[in-house]
């Protein structure tokens, strides 16, 4: 089989699957460490407890356990109301409510894995060119600089992202709404230690999130409206933290430095099916979503984690169509409940019809006094239903 993007969640497919004896060609555009990698970028990713079973299952979580911030509380608010919310793990009898770990991190621990598996092929960089789909195999070539190689394989994976070739090539349709709002991001540091809690804080113009990094060091993820980005991107570092601290209040303490800010505009992509012919969508090719909530990548890791169980489970065809079909059935749930839950926080919170910030404030209050609304969304983490992926219980991808 092959796997066209070896971004987080292809990468994640691939240390799944060493050691199956699944055959597997990993073609990834961009290799890990260049400027230009898109996917394990300046970011800070913010896994789940389920996420974290998952790379301990891959062997990655030892390499980054040591730079992984623990999320204690997660704190959610709505700017200039009354409603908020506390979500606490001790509360919840866990240790942390997630881990945020920087995208960077993640890529080293995942590629150091791939580059040191004997039964992998990775061809990198490597670009896909003339796409063939027929019931009985896909057909394309890799061109690796001057050197051209033609591939043939059972099953492609396109974990190539939001833009996904693949995706075009298996004639898949993908629905685009735009949010209008851009994420700038950047790290900044705080003057007064952080104690790990997480804020989620809507704001008129978009979501504000701050996420710990270290005792005095945030990962900021400001959604801004898309005609105010170019300003807020343009403001220099103390403009920038004026706004920042004006719109976040002092929760934090002050914000006293800003690092380098990089910018993502926000659509939610959904592809209509997540299988075709000799085709499976992962990650962001199959289901791109708002940050707001932080979901993206985990929901893409169950998608890998489930995809790798199925397929080791089977010692026949990885691309048959009834595989494809029981993977696309397992996962259609969490698919549709991790997206509908978070258009839905973006569309509730940027909603300024009267009433409607009363109601959500009711929802806030409601919710930070509900210990069971609290445990069910601490149980987000690990999916909206359907199978959970055996790596994410702590199980190997298969019995040995
Ligand atoms: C600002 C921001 C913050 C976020 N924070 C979080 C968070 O805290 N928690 C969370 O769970 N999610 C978060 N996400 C979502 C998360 O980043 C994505 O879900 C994740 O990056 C998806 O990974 P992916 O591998 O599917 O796609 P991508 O990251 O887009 O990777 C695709 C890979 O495929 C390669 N590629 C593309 N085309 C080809 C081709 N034709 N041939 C070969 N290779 C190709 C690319 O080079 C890249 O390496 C955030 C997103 C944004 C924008």
């Amino acid at each position: 089989m092959s796997v066209v993007g070896g971004g987080m969640v292809g990468a994640s497919l691939a240390a799944a699957l060493i050691g199956s004896g699944v055959r597997l060609l990993l073609i990834e555009a961009v290799p890990f460490g260049a400027s230009t990698q898109a996917s394990f970028d300046e970011r800070n990713t913010a896994l789940g407890n389920a996420s974290r079973r998952i790379f301990e299952g891959l062997g990655v979580w030892e390499t980054l356990a040591g730079e992984a911030a623990p999320i204690r509380a997660i704190h959610v608010s709505d700017a200039g109301r009354f409603g908020s919310a506390r979500l606490v793990a001790e509360e919840q009898g866990i240790d942390a409510l997630g881990y945020v770990v920087p995208n960077r991190r993640i890529g080293a621990a995942l590629w150091g894995r791939l580059e040191r598996a004997a039964d992998l092929l990775l061809r990198v960089p490597g670009q896909v060119e003339g796409v063939a789909i027929e019931a009985g195999g896909v057909r394309f070539d890799v061109a690796s600089g001057a050197e051209r190689e033609a591939v043939t394989a059972r099953l492609v994976v396109a974990a190539d992202g939001a833009h996904s070739q693949i995706r075009s090539a298996a004639g898949i349709e993908a629905a685009v709404e735009d949010y209008e709002q851009v994420a700038v991001v950047a790290n900044v540091a705080s003057d007064a230690p952080q104690g790990g809690i997480a804020y989620e804080r809507f704001t008129p113009a978009g979501p504000l999130a701050v996420l710990p990094l270290a005792e005095r060091l945030l990962s900021v993820i400001w959604a801004c409206r898309r005609d105010d980005a170019a300003r807020v991107l343009a403001l220099d570092d103390a403009n920038w933290l004026a706004e920042l601290q004006a719109r976040f209040g002092w929760r934090a303490g002050r914000f006293v430095r800003a690092g380098r800010r990089a910018s993502y505009p926000l659509k939610l992509t959904r592809a209509a099916s997540p299988v075709a012919t000799r085709t499976v969508l992962i990650g962001n090719a199959a289901q791109a979503l708002h940050p707001v909530a932080g979901q993206g990548f985990n929901l893409g890791l169950r998608d890998a984690a489930m995809l790798a169980e199925v397929i080791a489970a089977s010692a026949g065809d990885p691309g048959a169509p009834a595989l494809l079909e029981r993977f696309a059935a397992w996962r259609a749930r969490d698919r549709s409940g991790v997206t509908r839950f978070t258009d839905g926080l973006v569309r509730l919170f940027g909603d300024e019809r009267f009433g409607v910030g009363l109601l959500r404030n009711l929802g806030l209050l409601l919710f930070d006094l509900t210990p069971p609304a609290k445990s069910a969304l601490a149980r987000v983490s690990l999916g909206f239903g359907g199978p959970v992926p055996r790596l994410a219980r702590g199980l190997p991808v298969r019995d040995a």
